[in-house]
């Protein structure tokens, strides 16, 4: 279960603090060999990361490269960047401070923890490890159990490369989690759903340690007449149909123009078709539901409203067709609960105003998606709605730009990550001020008496 022979939890964070306090993880030089040595490390088990998803959800391989081993690109981004990240940076002072400097070092937490969902079980475990070990922290790696295959295949690269005393993984499930929570973290970062972010977020509370909190949601989609039909249908089919709808920013329902409502169905059933022909069961293109569990749950969404497209099921493959659904109403499960699989209910609105105002009835979504060249409703969405982020004709893509930080706001998350950003995720930036001594004016020490005319 272990990664370690450290078989106790207590005793893998004791050593990790124990190594942290000998400053080794503070050098930029080591930090820099240990992210080329994770690198290493999954080029070298690509094939077995590979299996391990294909296993838990029947991944196809092409998915498993663009969004699971693709991870090494930003470990090359930290890599490339750390140097910079890592360097005290100069803060102004004002000219009543001449005689001094100011400057901001950003320095490791320490000993942190990361707790993984099982959607992409591979990435979001090692990316926020990119963050850790490059901002020179120790840490411990809670991946999901419920994608066993790929918690197994984390342990087994990480237990190989480096030692428990530094980074570990401790795999196991809700109890292990919760074993680990109530121990003292220096920061917890967490992806998983919005309700078990507020029990991490409370067992954080009792030894007062930060947390990022990588949370879900639903994530609307509005469909503007003005757009080039294809290409849109082309964009929503891929971000929502991609691991069968099981992402955290996966276009989890429409909002349509109802003009363009018709064309839009029609358009996403022709993409359907090009992408895993007239049966996507027999598609290697397209992947399964996690576990039996999540199946019976999203089955029953299914019968929320009128199916328009797929709609078929085969319970002995976890498999779910790609559906469209139409006629729900705000009040079904569909469109209460986040979605996260492969069923996409269509609304359709008169007046953007519609669109605006069911958006901003719910809790705010991790991420936002527009299709439309109109320029005054692009400024007007952005302004009038809020969002973890926004992904303006296209969808998906913007969790794969590391300048830009990716994280919720509200019920989706605290915090983001992603190339600088988790740098700054498991740094504190420590503020420096230093005077000198070849001038002591006197005017703040007492006696006061006749000073206050130069304060
Ligand atoms: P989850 O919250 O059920 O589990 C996440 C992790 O928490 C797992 O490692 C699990 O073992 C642990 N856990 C579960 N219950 C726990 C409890 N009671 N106490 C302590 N630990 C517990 O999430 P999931 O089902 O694995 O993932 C799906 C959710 O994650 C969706 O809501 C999705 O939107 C969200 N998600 C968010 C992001 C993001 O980047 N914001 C990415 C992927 C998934």
């Amino acid at each position: 279960m272990i990664n370690t022979e450290l078989s106790n939890i207590s005793e893998i964070i004791q050593h990790q603090r124990e190594f942290f306090q000998t400053g080794k993880t503070k050098d930029i030089n080591f930090r820099i060999e240990q992210l080329q040595k994770l690198k290493q490390a999954i080029i070298e088990h690509e094939q077995q990361i590979i299996e391990a998803l294909e296993a838990d959800l029947h991944k196809p391989v092409v998915e498993t490269y663009l969004t699971e081993i693709a991870v090494i690109k930003e470990i090359d981004y930290a890599i490339k960047h750390i140097k910079t990240w890592a360097k005290p940076k100069k803060a102004p002072v004002s000219l009543d401070f001449f005689s001094y400097s100011a400057r901001i070092y950003p320095e490791p937490v320490g000993v942190v923890l990361i707790i993984s969902p099982w959607n992409y079980p591979f990435q979001l475990a090692i990316s926020p490890l990119v963050g850790a070990i490059a901002a020179g922290n120790c840490a411990i790696i809670k991946p999901s159990e419920i994608a066993s295959h790929t918690s197994g295949i984390v342990a087994k690269i990480i237990t190989k490369y480096f030692q428990p005393g530094y980074i570990a993984v401790v795999e196991g499930g809700v109890e292990t989690s919760q074993k680990l929570l109530a121990e003292k973290f220096d920061h917890i970062f967490f992806t998983g759903g919005t309700a078990v972010g507020k029990i991490v977020m409370e067992a954080a509370a009792k030894h007062l340690t930060p947390v990022t909190l990588e949370l879900g949601g639903k994530s609307p989609c509005i469909v503007d007449t003005d757009i080039n039909l294809e290409h849109t249908a082309r964009r929503i089919t891929w971000g929502k149909f991609i691991n069968a709808g099981q992402t955290c920013i996966a276009p989890d329902y429409l909002l349509v123009d109802k003009n363009i409502k018709k064309d839009l169905i029609d358009g996403l059933e022709k993409t359907l078709k090009e992408f895993y022909g007239d049966n996507p069961a027999n598609s290697p293109d397209y992947a399964r539901i996690i576990s039996q569990k999540h199946f019976d749950k999203l089955v029953k969404f299914v019968e929320d409203g009128k199916v328009i497209v797929g709609g078929e099921t085969k319970s002995s493959e976890r498999y779910i067709a790609p559906t469209i659904i139409d006629n729900v109403s705000l009040e079904d499960s569909v469109m209460q609960e986040e979605i996260f699989g492969p069923i996409l209910p269509i609304i359709e609105y008169s007046d953007i105003a519609e669109a605006i105002a069911l958006i901003n009835s719910k809790p705010k979504p991790l991420a936002l998606y527009l299709f439309s060249q109109n320029k005054d409703l692009q400024k007007r969405v952005l302004q009038e709605t809020s969002s973890g982020g926004v992904c303006i004709n296209d969808t998906i893509m913007h969790v794969g730009v590391p300048s830009l930080p990716f994280g919720g706001v509200g019920d989706s998350g605290i915090g983001n990550y992603h190339g600088k950003a988790s740098f700054d995720a498991f740094s504190h930036e420590k503020s420096v001020l230093q005077n000198s001594f070849w001038l002591d004016l006197k005017w703040r020490y007492a006696p006061y008496k006749s000073k206050l005319p130069l304060i």
